[in-house]
């Protein structure tokens, strides 16, 4: 593609990038879609962040994607935080409308697409959650959003799930539990979906997975992973193997892109093209 001062730029403000595929799964989306778009890595250590947000307004970005570590600093430097971030607590895309910079959360609403895309909605049906980061925020205020009738979220630090729980409180109850307690074992026999929002499971270390029960689960269950490298994990393995529906993390990394993508530039993207560039990337890294 040839680059020229019309060419409208975003990117991915986070620290370190390492191996972000972000990039390659836009840059090949603007690029099948005719878009004079460029797509690049800002590496943006902690201390420089707010220089790094006023750069990006100095130099006429269209917007960005922020990642970790900078997710929820970062919206002390906006214009406006729309309401899909406040939700969440946190954002993950910039856009800049008339030099205004507006905070926005693609992830939960990204998460509820790649389950739509799988054939699983999860309207009135009860849902488990591993894990209580930023991942597990967005995961919980998506199913709230798509009216679940219920959340139970475990983790080793039960105080943080319960941060979570009353940062969706009085809609539908969302519950904080130690993920060792009989109260979590029971959420899990009764439930309709599991959902790994820990880094369990990611590479180097694919062996892992979170404990799960599986006798107690019953079959109709879905198993939803937010690791997506490998794209098929030991826990998404297992599920397979005792014959419940999964879905693996790369349809929500891709949707949450796409969602931005359209915040940017009004088109929708090509979520076939994202998913092969990310694809090509997870298998580059592997072989690596
Ligand atoms: P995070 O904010 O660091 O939270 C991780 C959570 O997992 C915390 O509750 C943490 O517990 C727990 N945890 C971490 N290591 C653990 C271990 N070894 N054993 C048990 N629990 C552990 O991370 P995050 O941003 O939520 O990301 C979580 C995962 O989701 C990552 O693998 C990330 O790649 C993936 N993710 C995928 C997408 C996607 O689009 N598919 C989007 C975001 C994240 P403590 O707080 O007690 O440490």
């Amino acid at each position: 593609m040839q680059i020229t001062a019309k060419t409208q730029k975003v990117g991915l403000l986070g620290w370190p990038l390492g191996h972000s595929l972000s990039p390659a799964m836009h840059n090949a989306a603007f690029a099948v879609s005719g878009l004079d778009y460029i797509y690049l890595p800002l590496s943006t250590p902690p201390n420089l962040l707010s220089q790094a947000v006023a750069g990006i307004r100095a130099l006429g970005f269209a917007g960005v994607n922020v990642t970790i570590p900078h997710k929820v600093t970062v919206m002390d430097y906006l214009d406006e935080v729309d309401t899909s971030a406040k939700l969440v607590g946190a954002v993950n895309t910039i856009v800049v409308k008339e030099e205004r910079l507006i905070g926005y959360n693609t992830d939960a609403d990204g998460y509820i697409c790649s389950l739509k895309q799988a054939g699983i909605t999860v309207a009135g049906k009860s849902a488990v959650v591993f894990g209580a980061g930023g991942a597990a925020r967005a995961v919980v205020a998506g199913l709230v959003g798509a009216n679940i009738a219920s959340v139970t979220i475990g983790a080793r630090d039960q105080s943080k799930a319960d941060g979570i729980a009353q940062l969706v409180a009085g809609t539908v109850p969302v519950m904080g539990v130690a993920w060792d307690s009989s109260t979590f074992v029971a959420a899990l026999s009764q439930t309709n979906l599991v959902v790994n929002a820990t880094p369990l499971g990611m590479y180097p270390a694919i062996a892992s997975q979170p404990s799960v029960p599986w006798d107690l689960l019953q079959q109709s269950v879905v198993i939803s992973d937010l690791v997506y490298n490998p794209p098929i994990t030991s826990f998404l393995a297992e599920g397979t193997r005792r014959g419940h529906t999964v879905v693996g993390g790369a349809g929500m990394l891709i949707e949450q892109g796409a969602l931005a993508f359209e915040l940017w530039t009004g088109c929708k993207a090509d979520t076939q093209v994202m998913r092969q560039a990310l694809l090509a990337g997870l298998e580059a890294i592997i072989k690596k």
